[in-house]
């Protein structure tokens, strides 16, 4: 099936700058914000927003990347072996504000096993969701505080993100089948 580019480079880049403005407009502490990339292309998602945030604001916000793989609610449903990538949170998350950062969204079973892995870390004062991309399809109560862009999709369509970082080039594409 061939593939329809729903986000150019230039779309990313524009679209995480204002997502990073978005979050400056709307944090009443900037200097309590923690970003927390979901693996693996949330984290280099995070580190972007953390280094345009510190364009904007002179400040340094802090990183961190979190394996949430064994929170899953379909462990041992599923015939698989989870692969477990690293977590690391460089920062006490107690009392911050902590922005969790994703690529997609979709059913947001990922977003609450990454809010029961991260909460072992400490007590946030708030836990937000930045995704670059949200495709529908919740099968939980969850939504994102910041969208880089709604692309409603079926659900045998996939989305594939390519980030500079991971796949040498940024890029968006939708396929279906
Ligand atoms: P959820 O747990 O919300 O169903 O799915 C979100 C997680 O699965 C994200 O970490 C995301 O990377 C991945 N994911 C789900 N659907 C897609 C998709 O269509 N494309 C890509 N690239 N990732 C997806
Ligand atoms: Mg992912």
């Amino acid at each position: 099936m061939p593939n329809k580019t729903v986000m150019t480079a230039e779309d990313m880049r524009r679209t995480l700058s204002r997502i990073a403005h978005e979050i400056v407009e709307r944090t009443r502490d900037i200097r309590s914000v923690v970003l927390v990339g979901m693996q693996t292309r949330g984290v280099p998602l995070a580190n972007r927003l953390a280094s345009l945030i510190t364009e904007y604001e002179k400040i340094e916000a802090p990183v961190g990347a979190l394996d949430f793989s064994l929170y899953r609610d379909d462990l041992g449903r599923r015939n698989f072996n989870p692969q477990v990538k690293s977590t690391d949170i460089p920062v006490g998350i107690e009392g911050k504000v902590v922005i969790l950062v994703d690529d997609v969204l979709f059913t947001g079973r990922s977003t609450r096993a990454a809010m029961d892995a991260l909460i072992e870390y400490g007590r946030p004062k708030i836990i937000q969701l930045a995704v670059l991309i949200d495709r529908g399809h919740r099968e939980l109560p969850i939504r994102a505080d910041y969208v880089g862009k709604n692309i409603p999709s079926a659900a045998n369509e996939d989305i594939k993100v390519k980030l500079a970082e991971t796949d040498g080039a940024d890029e968006v594409l939708i396929s279906s089948g």
